[in-house]
């Protein structure tokens, strides 16, 4: 099909069905690639928006869109979320009594479904693939593909059956989606799913809506209680270390009243699954984990996660982290870093005697540094998915308060072309030996006591080129080779340093004692007040979930909310304009969450600077109200509520006001003019004009001929 026919169409999808204005990064890129008949690997972070890659696609697309996906409540879940944006879907698997899939089936054959979510051991199972080749398909999507390869961190051997689909459908377009980056897994999707010359759409992992915060170990507990303090009711989680732990800090925010559970493997399945049905449709807040929890669960107003323990790589700090804000509206991810939690891990690393252990205490060792930084947090993430980030993100602790830099350019030269001139296989310490110049025999060996940088650095203690040496890494200037005895190689950007002498900024080894005493200061300041008009909309989204049996967030999301609160829309036509409010969800949301907003908004009335309180009014005009009822609904004085219309006329805003102007009164007041002083005073307009009209009625025509550029 040519390309052009498609581009209305999938934009007119997304407004129309799901409500959004604009795309995500890539997304548009992956549907258009998809609508044009071609294979595609889609690597977004979490809440990057994944999902609208195929299903837009499958809309858009004649026949159903076929998703494969691993875990069973997700796929309810999507399934949920997607009849309520009224679209016809629907999953199958072995959860289901015999009839409900033979329901599906008759659908499915009948082409009455858009999109349909299968098991993978489903999705090859014989008979299911011979009714398949009965139905109308329009395209195949494998989510969480990275299932697929053994390098990935979640390997499912069913998994590697998928290739029978690809097999069995070699002319479908065919997508793989995914959040991790390894570059071997990658490959291994492409392989195992023979995918055919498919595109490849690879987002930033930047995840710019999250808070990212590291804080030291010290009374941990007391500063959780005081966060979710100042978090009522907003859903967040406590990952642990161990199972103990968890129940522990289950207890502590429970007694101060918070709606805290617990979660970990020792429980009995039917008690995490409440546990989790709790979380998903809010009736509890908090959960302490271990972080197993949040692996299954498609839960996207999850506001902050904290991390009891350390994480043991950034690998997975990144996956725990990525758990919060997935709607993209603002969330926070809190750290605690204490050495007696590294000392732990190195251990339990130890007692495992995996053939792996040197490389997972390198990641835990790479981890603990990032905790130790005063680098901003999310450069250090990104350089170390690859990902090249030069700059500041100004949404972390350490951009809150950056420390004080230095130019390290001279330093970061010394070291780099240490590095290049070690050939790139020295590890960190040889390196730092080199630029002081320990001629130990390992340096000999390699003849590396006779290179130009030997002792370059004699100037600075062993202790601050390991520092610095450290520092370039997460700035990006120096990569760690896992896969090659961790030795130090260069980046792109170590080489406009070499080369193009670009300056370097460095944070000096002595700022760190500094920094952590201002941290301290800065925990025991308060947190800020939640938001009321949130809080209410909330609640009835809770209310409405309840009655239908379904979470929260799948009627609107967070960020939905956000906006509203931001732009209190008080019609129907403002409440459309609404990010992710789409005609469907209007239909059967809109009125209870604009009688919520009308209400607050009327409360607030003159307290709100934002303009609300008169678009209030000017609404309720519209919708046919007189004066004295607007008035009376807003418990305000009529002249309040003139003043609101007439503000508006003089605006040039467009109102109807025939219902308050008598016949030919305009015509008097314009006659009358040129016999008046300037400015014009309402009470001479009333003498003159033989005290005929009320003075509101007088001041509103005087605004609409004010509004239309009269001069008065
Ligand atoms: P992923 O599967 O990549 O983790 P999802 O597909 O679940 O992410 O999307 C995460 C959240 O972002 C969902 O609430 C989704 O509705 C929302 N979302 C997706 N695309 C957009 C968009 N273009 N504009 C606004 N919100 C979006
Ligand atoms: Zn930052």
């Amino acid at each position: 099909m040519p390309h052009s026919t498609h581009v209305k169409d999938h934009r007119r999808i997304l407004t129309d069905y799901f409500g959004y204005s604009s795309f995500r990064p890539l997304q548009e890129e992956a549907i258009l690639h998809v609508l044009s008949g071609k294979d595609a690997v889609v690597l977004l972070p979490t809440g990057g928006g994944k999902s609208l890659c195929y299903q837009i696609p499958a809309l858009a697309l004649p026949g159903t869109g076929l998703v494969v996906s691993p875990l069973i409540s997700l796929m309810q879940d999507q399934v949920t979320a997607l009849q309520q944006l009224g679209i016809r879907a629907a999953f199958i698997n072995s959860s289901q009594s015999r009839q409900a899939q033979e329901e599906v089936v008759r659908a499915l054959l009948g082409g009455q479904l858009q999109l349909l979510y299968v098991s993978p051991e489903k999705a090859v199972a014989p008979d299911f693939l011979s009714l398949l080749h009965r139905a109308p398909l329009g395209l195949i999507a494998i989510d969480e593909a990275h299932c697929i390869s053994a390098w990935g961190h979640d390997f499912r051997p069913e998994y590697t059956q998928l290739r029978t689909l690809r097999q069995n459908f070699p002319d479908l377009p065919m997508l793989a989606l995914t959040a991790t980056a390894d570059p071997s897994t990658q490959k291994d999707i492409r392989q195992q799913l023979q995918l055919r010359d498919p595109g490849i759409f690879i987002a930033s992992f930047k995840r710019a809506n999250l808070f990212l915060e590291v804080r030291p170990g010290k009374k941990r507990l007391e500063q959780i209680l005081q966060f979710v303090q100042a978090r009522t009711q907003t859903p967040g989680s406590v990952y642990c270390l161990s199972r103990p732990d968890t129940e522990h800090m289950d207890c502590k925010p429970q007694a101060q009243g918070n709606n805290t559970r617990h979660y970990h493997a020792g429980m009995s399945a039917s008690d995490r699954q409440r546990v989790q049905d709790d979380f998903i449709h809010d009736r509890s807040q908090v959960i302490c984990a271990t972080i197993a929890f949040g692996m299954g669960i498609d839960k996207s107003n999850v506001r902050w996660v904290i991390h009891y323990n350390l994480p043991k790589s950034i690998e997975n700090y990144y996956q725990e982290i990525g758990r919060s804000g997935r709607d993209g509206a603002p969330a926070e991810a809190m750290l605690f870093y204490s050495f007696a939690d590294v000392m732990r891990l190195q251990e339990m690393l130890s007692r495992n005697e995996s053939s792996q252990e040197a490389v997972q205490l390198a990641k835990l060792d790479q981890m603990k540094t990032f905790a130790e930084s005063l680098v901003c947090r999310r450069r250090i993430l990104l350089n170390y998915f690859g990902e090249a980030f030069d700059r500041d993100c100004n949404h972390c602790d350490i951009c809150r308060k950056p420390p004080q830099r230095f130019d390290g350019t001279i330093l970061a030269q010394k070291a780099l072309s240490a590095v290049y001139r070690m050939r790139e296989s020295g590890t960190l310490s040889q390196v730092a030996d080199v630029l002081k110049g320990h001629a130990q025999s390992e340096i000999r060996q390699q003849g590396w006591h006779r290179i130009k940088t030997f002792g370059a650095g004699r100037d600075l203690p062993y202790a601050d080129w390991n520092y610095y040496l450290q520092q370039l890494v997460q700035l990006g200037y120096l990569r760690i080779d896992l896969s090659a005895g961790r030795h130090l190689r260069l980046s792109p950007s170590s080489r406009s340093v070499l080369f193009d002498k670009q300056p370097v900024q460095l944070v000096k080894r002595t700022a760190l004692a500094e920094y952590r005493t201002r941290e301290k200061e800065r925990l025991s300041r308060s947190a800020t007040q939640a938001d009321l008009l949130f809080d209410q909309l909330r609640q009835l989204r809770k209310a409405l979930a309840r009655e239908q049996g379904v979470p929260p967030y799948v009627i609107f999301n967070d960020a939905t909310l956000k906006a509203m609160v931001e732009q209190k829309p008080l019609s129907e036509q403002e409440m459309l304009a609404v990010s992710g409010v789409a005609a469907s969800k209007l239909k059967r949301y809109g009125r209870r969450f604009l009688e919520v907003i009308r209400t607050y908004v009327q409360e607030q009335g003159g307290k709100s600077r934002d303009g609300s309180s008169r678009r209030l009014s000017i609404q309720l005009y519209e919708e046919g109200l007189s004066l004295e009822e607007i008035a009376s609904r807003r418990d305000r004085s009529i002249r309040t509520i003139v003043q609101h219309l007439a503000a508006a006329l003089e605006e040039g805003e467009k109102l109807d006001v025939s219902r308050l102007l008598p016949a030919g009164v305009l015509q008097e007041v314009e006659r009358a003019l040129p016999y008046l002083e300037k400015p014009v005073r309402l009470k001479a307009l009333h003498e003159y004009l033989n005290e005929q009209y009320d003075y509101h009625t007088l001041r509103l025509g005087l605004s609409l001929l004010k509004g239309q550029g009269k001069k008065l």
